[in-house]
């Protein structure tokens, strides 16, 4: 017997006889790993665990608690459910069946699906485990498998066969009676597979074109053990409970509607007292720290973002432009040209840097209907922008500046969980970014040394960075586990020669300024989208769109309400009254459901003494109190941002 030298992935060398299965190699290590082992890798190239060995190579095995191992258990997952689907209704015709983020989905013709099949689905996949079918591997050649799925009448698989060139050799697998074309690796057998639920099934297209046939995809997950499927399941009852779209609708903080239409969101009542508060904070805050406030239009000739290369770089994210008088005019994708035009309309110098010009800023984009989202990603938005221009020599204490205004905002807005991503071009991407390799070199190490002056952690990432140059992000994940981006500052040397920005210098000449793009709190809708779930619903004091629900027992005290109304009202705080002829515990009831942070309940005895009786969210019945000492609660907490 010939031996070969086997690399394991502790680094250490085996000699054992070729031959030898990746299987029978693990028992070698340790009985427990022959038995978890669902698949393993052959000089990093994926494998089956029955493969065999036959050179010296490095070798690595993977359970289902590692990625690679999941992710193939997920697979095999959706071939059980594929078998099982095929045995209760043969008529059914399989499209594709890959892996996706915890699961995955079968797309599939021929019958109409419903969800309260899933049991019976789950019950015969169950039944294939026990059967305990071995998982075999076979290549053919393309012309036996086009023959052998064009003989089952299998458009779909046939399809995907003729678009592979001619010549490729395919790999079929098998367990039991069913066969499907698919790259692999999978598990041994089905007896591998244990923890899985069919989640919930959705309308699809043939390669995703709505011309093509429609199919029905049926997602599902799997997991190595059962407590994770319980855990994930946690997970997304939690997600769902949090998500901004729901408690928005729930709590009236806004509305879409299709006669609107889509990523246009109306900000009701409610959300408009949330996003004023924002906007009072924020600005009041900038002004204290040296930036000027301005207005301008959300339109704009055209011709502004030629001079930009907003048009250029950026016209797919823009809408079409209206003509006029023989003018063309653009809505605004970004603040920035406008606020180019402010700086230029004085002569600047030396002294007068930085300037900080900021605005609410309302912008437009086109974002795809399929990625508009609640007031996470909309058409309509209004950002927190301002434009620092300042001489290079102020670069590095302008964006320490910056970060240290995105570290307190976060704080008194219980923001806690996010990271800093340093966001690159790409070297590769010519077209989508402005050219000039030095400014782009310079610019990018610039951020990175005053982040790593400040002493703040952060990711670096080629391809996210603004066509104008580069920018640190701060990213937040969405009660749906995405992603995205709050606050931005982004640095540009682009723009000041586009505009052929000016001050003079102690030199007594023009020299060109440096500007830096910056949003803190983001667009006031993805701010408050994010905030909706931080909070799921239930703001502080400060934020809550309804401070107070003033609640009457009886409506024979309608002067003394009335009464408590106004003071409340004038002291600043945002109340509302409840005088409807319903029980006290219906209302409470209500104002709980409402999220309301305090309500002062109105009885005889109340109105007799000058007093109210104060509920807290969260904390119940503190009893009743005289109406000042409320009010100056109140407006200390609010003061407090508590
Ligand atoms: P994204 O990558 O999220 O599409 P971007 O990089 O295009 O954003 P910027 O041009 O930097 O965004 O815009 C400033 C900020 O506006 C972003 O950091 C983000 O917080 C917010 N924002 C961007 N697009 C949207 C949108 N469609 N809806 C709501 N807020 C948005
Ligand atoms: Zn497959
Ligand atoms: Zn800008």
């Amino acid at each position: 017997m010939s031996m070969v030298k086997v690399e394991l992935q502790d680094g250490s060398i085996r000699e054992v006889e070729a031959g030898i299965n990746l299987r029978d190699l693990a028992g070698q290590i340790s009985s427990k790993l022959k038995k978890e082992a669902v698949v393993g890798s052959i000089d990093g190239k994926l494998v089956e665990v029955t493969t065999p060995i036959t050179d010296s190579c490095k070798i690595q095995l993977f359970t289902s608690e590692d990625s690679e191992g999941l992710e193939v258990l997920r697979h095999s997952t959706a071939h059980l459910m594929a078998q099982a689907i095929q045995r209760l209704w043969p008529e059914v015709k399989l499209a594709i069946g890959p892996v996706i983020e915890d699961g995955f989905y079968y797309d599939m013709t021929g019958r109409t699906f419903s969800s309260d099949e899933f049991p019976l689905i789950e019950k015969e996949m169950q039944k294939i485990v026990k059967e305990n079918l071995k998982i075999e591997r076979k290549e053919t050649s393309r012309e036996d498998a086009l023959e052998y799925f064009k003989q089952r009448d299998d458009k779909y698989k046939v399809e995907i066969i003729q678009d592979l060139p001619e010549g490729t050799t395919l790999t079929f697998y098998t367990q039991g009676e069913f066969t499907d074309l698919c790259r692999g690796p999978h598990v041994p057998s089905t007896g591998y597979i244990k923890v899985f639920k069919l989640m919930n099934l959705s309308a699809a297209y043939w390669r995703g074109d709505a011309k093509n046939d429609s199919l029905t995809r049926i997602y599902g997950t799997a997991w190595p053990k059962k407590e994770q499927l319980a855990e994930y399941l946690e997970r997304l009852e939690a997600a769902k409970r949090r998500d901004h779209r729901r408690i928005g609708k729930e709590l009236k903080i806004f509305a879409t509607t299709p006669e609107i239409g889509p990523g246009l969101p109306l900000w009701l009542p409610n959300g408009a007292k949330i996003r004023r508060t924002l906007e009072r904070y924020i600005v009041d805050l900038e002004e204290r720290l040296g930036y000027s406030h301005v207005y301008t239009p959300v339109l704009a000739n055209v011709e502004l973002y030629k001079t930009s290369g907003h048009w250029d770089h950026y016209h797919e994210d823009m809408f079409p432009p209206m003509e006029m008088e023989g003018e063309s005019f653009v809505l605004r994708p970004m603040n920035c040209p406008h606020h180019m035009m402010v700086y230029k309309q004085e002569k600047r110098s030396y002294r007068d840097l930085p300037v900080r010009i900021a605005e609410l800023g309302m912008m437009h984009r086109y974002e795809a209907s399929g990625a508009v989202s609640g007031l996470q990603r909309v058409r309509a938005m209004t950002l927190n922008d301002a434009h620092i221009f300042c001489r290079p020599d102020q670069i590095q204490e302008e964006f320490s500046r910056t970060v240290q205004l995105i570290e307190q905002a976060y704080k008194d807005l219980n923001i806690t969980d996010y990271w800093f991503r340093l966001s690159y071009r790409d070297p590769e991407d010519k077209e989508k970014y402005v050219q000039n390799d030095e400014l782009w070199e310079m610019a990018q190490s610039m951020l990175k040394q005053a982040m790593d002056n400040l002493g703040l952690p952060y990711k670096e990432v080629e391809g996210e960075a603004a066509f104008y140059g580069p920018k640190l992000d701060v990213q937040v994940k969405t009660a749906i586990g995405k992603d995205e981006t709050l606050s931005t500052v982004q640095l540009d040397f682009l723009l000041p020669e586009r505009f052929q920005l000016e001050y003079i210098g102690v030199d007594d000449k023009p020299h060109r300024p440096v500007v830096i793009h910056r949003g803190i709190l983001s667009t006031m809708e993805r701010l408050t989208a994010y905030l909706i779930e931080v909070y799921e619903g239930a703001f502080p004091l400060w934020l809550a769109p309804n401070q107070v629900k003033v609640l009457t027992i009886s409506n024979e005290l309608d002067e003394y309400t009335n009464d408590v109304v106004e003071k409340l009202q004038r002291a600043g705080i945002r109340v509302e009254l409840d005088n409807r002829n319903e029980k006290i515990g219906y209302k409470i009831r209500q104002a709980q459901l409402e999220k309301v942070p305090y309500m002062a309940v109105i009885g005889r005895n109340e109105a007799a003494n000058g007093q109210i009786a104060v509920r807290k969210r969260g904390e119940g019945d503190l009893g009743p109190m005289d109406l000042a000492d409320f009010i100056t609660r109140l407006v200390e907490e609010n003061a407090e941002k508590k």
